[in-house]
């Protein structure tokens, strides 16, 4: 495999999987990471490597070395594996996702942005999904029509506040996980509730299905419902930990343990809740936003500078929600016709929120 993010939280336990089953790496993309990313080198020994920077790509002794976004760009087309597995986070992840399409790869598919801000650009019959939700829903869909489905949401780590203290929270606040242990974007996008709209959009986009919701399940035991047209609704659960979406997005069968079963009695009871916009602002974006899935990539364009700026400090976690919430009507007219818009429209919309607020 060639794999994308590896010194992430996806990245470590992607690797993980390969060394159980003997998973050959050819290579290795990291940013800045690059204690971790030699160790990878050392143990996996792929035949090409990719980091941020040009300085960063010097610190490593290896004979094939590349950097920046060309750099992964290059290594996708040079390599020979027929999957990639997308483990970047952010906006950055979208051109290496189409490359690795238009050379005939199939994508394992964590960076779930891809699908937000182009889903209509990208042909689902290449993808396998990472995200658990996503995976659940794939393993009770087996190949059958759906009427409905839903994603749980844990609520992230202001689930339980008090809603008059959320705005004021700090970045080491919103990085308290109650249920999963992820790299930090994710993490508040769980806070925010941000990450529960933008898997509705790559469900909508994966699997076809427009009639699709969400609620919270606050143990995270069950990660998707899919209901069909005779009135059966069926359910996945499964302790959480990546693993097992990672498995199967690489061998589609596994006939092994990869976690321990859920144990019923233990969970003792599920409760379900709904996701209330007083709690999560983004939340009032969402209908339009499943009627208008094209537009997400001003929601993602939005919510990684307001990310960044709440991370540096300069917004309060209260402003984060509501940033991208007027970037998506100030920009109510940008729906893209190409993957080329698709840039423009990102470029445009970070332009505006870098000096909104
Ligand atoms: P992390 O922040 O833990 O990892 C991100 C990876 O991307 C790291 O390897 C990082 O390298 C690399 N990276 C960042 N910038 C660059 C760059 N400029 N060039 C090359 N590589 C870069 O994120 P996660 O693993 O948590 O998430 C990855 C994706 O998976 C996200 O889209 C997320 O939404 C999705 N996802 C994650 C889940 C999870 O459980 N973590 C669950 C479901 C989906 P370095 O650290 O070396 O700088
Ligand atoms: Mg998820």
């Amino acid at each position: 495999m060639i794999l994308l993010g590896s010194t992430g939280s996806i990245g470590t336990s992607t690797l993980e999987i390969a060394e159980r089953f003997h998973i050959r790496v050819e290579a290795l993309v990291a940013g800045s990471n690059i204690a971790l990313l030699k160790e990878q080198i050392l143990r996996f020994q792929p035949c090409y490597v990719c980091v941020a920077t040009e300085e960063a790509a010097k610190e490593l002794d290896h004979p094939r070395v590349f950097w920046g976004e060309e750099g992964i760009l290059e290594v996708i087309r040079r390599a020979s594996s027929a999957i990639v597995v997308n483990a970047l986070v952010g906006f950055l992840g979208l051109r290496p996702t189409t490359v690795a399409i238009e050379e005939g790869k199939t994508v394992a598919l964590a960076n779930k942005e891809s699908l937000v801000a182009a889903g209509a650009f990208i042909d689902p019959a290449y993808l396998r999904p990472i995200d658990s939700e996503h995976f659940g829903l794939w393993y009770l869909l087996n190949g059958r029509t759906p009427e409905r489905m839903t994603v749980t949401a844990s609520g992230g780590a202001f689930r339980d506040w008090p809603i008059g203290k959320i705005a004021s929270a700090t970045v080491d606040e919103a990085l308290n996980h109650p249920n999963w242990s992820m790299g930090a974007k994710i993490t508040i996008d769980s806070a925010t509730m941000t990450n529960k709209l933008f898997e509705l959009l790559e469900a909508r986009w994966m699997f076809g299905c427009e009639r699709i919701d969400a609620v919270i399940e606050p143990k995270s035991v069950v990660h998707a419902l899919v209901e069909f047209r005779d009135g059966a609704t069926t359910a996945q659960m499964a302790n959480p930990d990546m693993k097992l979406p990672i498995a199967y997005a690489l061998m589609q069968e596994v006939e092994e343990p990869i976690l321990p079963p859920v144990d019923l009695l233990e969970v003792g009871s599920l409760t379900f809740r709904p996701i209330d916009p007083e709690r999560y602002p983004i939340w009032r974006i969402k209908e339009d936003l499943l009627a208008h899935p094209e537009r997400g990539v001003v929601v993602n364009a939005a919510n990684e500078v307001a990310i960044g700026k709440f991370m540096a400090g300069r917004i309060p976690f209260g402003e984060l929600s509501k940033l991208v919430i007027e970037a998506y009507e100030r920009f109510d007219d940008a729906v893209p016709r190409s993957l080329e818009e698709v840039f423009e429209i990102d470029a445009a919309v970070r332009r505006w929120c870098e000096t909104a607020r």
